[in-house]
């Protein structure tokens, strides 16, 4: 095998930071690229470049899309438990505010960040040429 064909390990995205899986670097909150940097500056805030790799993370568009899938996983985990304490329990109403805003609210600040990240990892991996070279 000649020098050349070993030099060459690919693009520079793959060769210097190998392959990182876009579910586990949201499931992280890690950057899509190096899998090392933090994607978040305080609660939800995309930071705007990776401060390992310095990829440029502006460019990612998430929308509503982590709002829109906390709304059903968590609706798919209180809504039964609310049924059920319902039907065991017959509380007042007062009862179950007082129960399910406190754990819905802390479900949605729990799976806001990773499916965000877990977004913006998949658009990273679909849509390289918005996040420019490298
Ligand atoms: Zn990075």
């Amino acid at each position: 095998m000649g020098r050349r064909a070993e030099r060459w390990r690919g693009p520079l995205s793959t060769q210097r930071f190998g392959y990182v899986s876009p579910y586990a670097a949201g499931l992280r909150c890690r950057c899509p690229r190096c899998g090392r940097g933090h994607l978040f500056e305080g609660l939800l805030s995309v930071r705007p470049i990776c401060e390992v790799c310095e990829l440029d993370l502006s460019a990612h568009d998430t929308g509503d899309g982590p709002a829109v899938f906390a709304i059903f996983l968590i609706g798919f985990i209180v809504v039964p438990l609310a049924l059920a304490v319902d039907a065991l329990f017959e509380p007042a109403f007062w009862v179950h505010i007082a129960l399910w805003l406190p754990v819905v609210s802390l479900l949605a600040i729990a799976f806001l960040r990773p499916m965000k990240a877990t977004l913006v990892a998949l658009h990273y991996k679909n849509f390289k040429h918005h996040y420019g070279p490298g």
